[in-house]
């Protein structure tokens, strides 16, 4: 479903991804654990285009939109990257439209489609990430969990075939997470690809199907929760996980 090779990064002198390669296959879910500036946000973001690579390919469900650091036309970077869906730490909603008006708003511009038939759509979304009654509300009046859960069914709206996540309860109170991870763990339950960058290591042991340990711009380590949480290999790992307890 995606296929990452030799992907490099720099900010000018900066290396900040060195020839990372990875893949995720459909109905997968991968954690992405490491250091604070260790990339996992610029890789992430690589994924859907916010950020521009310096080198290696990306292919999403065969397609790739960059091969060996050449971008294909606008539009088919577009077409490729809209099958994926992004949610944000800080949730990114807009602050002067409701629930709803966030909800429609991608799917009218970029697919054209009407108020009428998104209704449906976004009542069933709503329902899923439990504010059926928060449709006409504004941001501003929902709690950080409401809002990241907001955030879930706006990503949803586009159908898109991969939801990424880039840590999406650290900017909650404690006591939110768990109504967003609760979410995220029945998106999980019914197959749906997904990468979460987090630092919630109980909820990345019990929800990922393999976890990845990012360092200093490469992929240190990679294997299944147990394999990481319970039996790292390399002492970088380990000191990481003792820190994060
Ligand atoms: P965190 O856990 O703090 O979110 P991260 O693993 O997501 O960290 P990145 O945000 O991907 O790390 O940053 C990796 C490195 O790239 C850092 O050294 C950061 O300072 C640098 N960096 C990120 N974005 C830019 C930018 N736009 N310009 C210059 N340097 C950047
Ligand atoms: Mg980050």
């Amino acid at each position: 479903m995606i296929e990452v090779t030799n992907l490099q990064k720099s900010f000018g002198d900066l290396h900040v991804l060195k020839k990372i390669d990875f893949n995720v296959k459909p109905g997968e879910v991968v954690a992405v654990i490491g250091p604070s500036g260790s990339g996992k946000s610029t890789m992430l973001r690589s994924l859907v285009n916010l950020e521009q690579v310096s080198g290696g390919s990306i292919r999403i469900g065969g397609e790739a939109f960059v091969s060996d650091g050449k971008y294909v036309s606008a539009a088919e970077i577009k077409r490729i990257t809209t099958r994926m869906g992004m949610v944000f730490q800080h949730f990114n909603l807009f602050p002067h439209l409701t629930v709803n008006e966030n909800l429609e708003l991608a799917p009218k511009v970029v697919k054209k489609e009407s108020k009428a038939a998104l209704k449906p759509r976004i009542a069933d979304l709503l329902a899923k990430v439990g504010l059926s009654d928060k449709g006409d509300v504004y941001p501003a009046n929902l709690s950080g969990g409401q809002k990241q859960r907001v955030a879930i069914a706006r990503a949803l709206m586009m159908n898109p075939e991969i939801l990424l996540f880039d840590e999406p309860t650290s900017a909650l109170d404690p006591e939110l997470t768990g109504e967003v991870l609760r979410v995220i763990r029945k998106l999980a339950d019914e197959n749906m690809t997904m990468v979460i960058v987090t630092h919630e290591m109980n909820f990345a042991r019990d929800v990922a199907d393999r976890v990845i340990f990012m360092d200093q711009g490469e992929i240190a380590e990679e294997g299944t929760p147990e394999q990481i949480f319970g039996n790292p290999k390399l002492e970088r790992t380990k000191a990481f996980l003792t820190r994060s307890e």
